[in-house]
């Protein structure tokens, strides 16, 4: 079997950065101190595996922190009352928050128009941009979110890994409706390069294989972009999930979400290869 692998695949800056950081801390004053992730840093079960058996401690809300220490925002941030809570109990925090979603925070924070948040409900990054103003904030996650939007005039700020060909359908809709939005489109670049390179890969193989965790909204958002080609595509874990249909392909067109390890994609790109 052929493998050939995307242009642009793997780690985007944001999850390098927030992971060398994380790592100086747990290097640092691991042992010393508590360490407490908040949320998954990065949507990547191996990545927070690894954290853990440094002795890191992965909690869901403040009520979790049983003893001050340092706790480390994930790559996707959290609402304004979350980081409150986290400082009165005594913490430090040390904030892995992505520059392109502190720019969506910024922008629902300082907005003079109410907010329409374009995401999935229940994402990390959909909570903390809503949880970025006390002013009441509508998330949109599908053409029928719109109907329980009034008509009118709003900033829409997007989620960073949210699909574009469904963002046009909601604005497109909801211009009909009379919701019009003011769009400031924060899909961060990692994740249109990433599917770009999908798209022209597409054009080339018989199947795609996606490499990374099913919690990672831009990774299964490669699958549906390969699957919007008209070709076959396929989440994969690691080597023990690649489904026995991927093995009756010739070529393969293999890529990773922007969260997946370099030798989480490589060790499936091996097995592949002995076919
Ligand atoms: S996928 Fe985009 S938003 Fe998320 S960490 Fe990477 S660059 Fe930042």
């Amino acid at each position: 079997m052929k493998v050939v692998l995307a242009n642009n695949l793997g780690f985007c800056k944001g999850v390098e950065k927030a992971l060398e950081k994380a790592d100086k801390v747990c290097a640092e004053v691991g042992g010393k101190r508590r360490i407490y992730f908040y949320g998954e840093i990065v949507h990547n079960t191996l990545v927070t595996d690894a954290f853990t058996k440094r002795g890191a401690v992965m909690i869901k809300s403040p009520q979790e922190i049983d003893e001050p220490g340092i706790v480390i925002i994930r790559a996707h941030g959290v609402s304004d009352e979350e980081r409150r809570e986290i400082i009165d109990k005594g913490n430090e925090i040390v904030d892995c928050t992505c520059p392109v979603v502190l720019k969506g925070q910024r922008l629902v924070r300082e907005s003079m128009l109410p907010v329409i948040v374009i995401g999935y409900k229940g994402h990390s990054e959909v909570n903390s941009l809503e949880g970025s103003t006390e002013k009441e904030v509508r998330v949109v996650s599908s053409i029928s979110d719109l109907d329980n939007v009034s008509p009118g005039k709003y900033r829409g700020v997007v989620q960073t890994t949210f699909s574009n060909p469904l963002l046009n359908k909601i604005i497109e809709k909801g211009e009909e409706k009379g919701i019009e939005i003011e769009l400031v489109n924060t899909i961060c670049k990692a994740s249109v390069v990433r599917r770009k390179c999908v798209e022209n890969l597409s054009k080339s193989v018989d199947a795609i294989v996606v490499v990374g965790s099913k919690g990672s909204a831009n990774t299964r958002e490669l699958v549906e972009t390969a699957q919007r080609m008209g070709t076959p595509s396929y989440l994969v874990e690691n080597i023990n999930s690649i489904p026995t249909e991927v093995f009756s392909y010739n070529i393969i067109g293999l890529t990773a979400g922007a969260s997946t390890p370099c030798s989480q994609y490589l060790k499936v790109m091996e097995r592949l290869e002995r076919i």
